[in-house]
């Protein structure tokens, strides 16, 4: 089975959405393997989206991300990674299918409620930036 790695955003924590949030992805077949809320420093949070750093909106995203607390989690089941970024949605909530976390609960392109893995390779990267072996089973 695969796993991904998963945000729960400031936007979406600081609303209660965590739980109905999770509901979209077990419906969807994601069982949550390993889960935590954690309160990113603005660092932290600029080395998880150093890809995007020569974007002109990564201040503003890593601002946010560390603006208030976030949940963080692995998700496991078939083609997971694939499966995760269906259920959100686009990124940009204008543009995401109805029924996608991202239709329902995203405020902006940018407070968009959830992070998702985009490949295999990022999916490891990202769990092990966030997750110790040990809390991982
Ligand atoms: P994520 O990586 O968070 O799962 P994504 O893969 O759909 O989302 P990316 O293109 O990787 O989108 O952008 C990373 C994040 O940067 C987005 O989720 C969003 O929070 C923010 N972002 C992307 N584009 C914009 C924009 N035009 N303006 C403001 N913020 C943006
Ligand atoms: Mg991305």
């Amino acid at each position: 089975l695969e796993r991904t790695f998963s945000i729960i955003k400031p936007d979406a924590t600081r609303r209660n959405l965590t739980g109905a949030i999770n509901a979209k992805f077990e419906a969807a077949g994601l069982r949550i393997v390993a889960q935590k809320r954690i309160h990113l420093t603005k660092a932290q949070a600029g080395v998880f989206y150093a890809v995007h750093a020569e974007r002109p909106f990564y201040d503003e995203l890593c601002e946010f991300m560390a603006s208030e607390p976030i949940v963080c989690q692995v998700l496991e089941g078939e083609g997971a990674i694939a499966k995760n970024r269906e259920v959100m949605g686009a990124t940009n909530p204008a543009d995401a299918a109805a029924g996608t976390i991202r239709a329902e609960f995203a405020e902006s392109v940018g407070e968009n409620s959830v992070h998702g893995s985009d490949a295999p390779d990022t999916a490891a990267i990202e769990i092990a930036y966030f997750f110790s072996g040990l809390e991982l089973v």
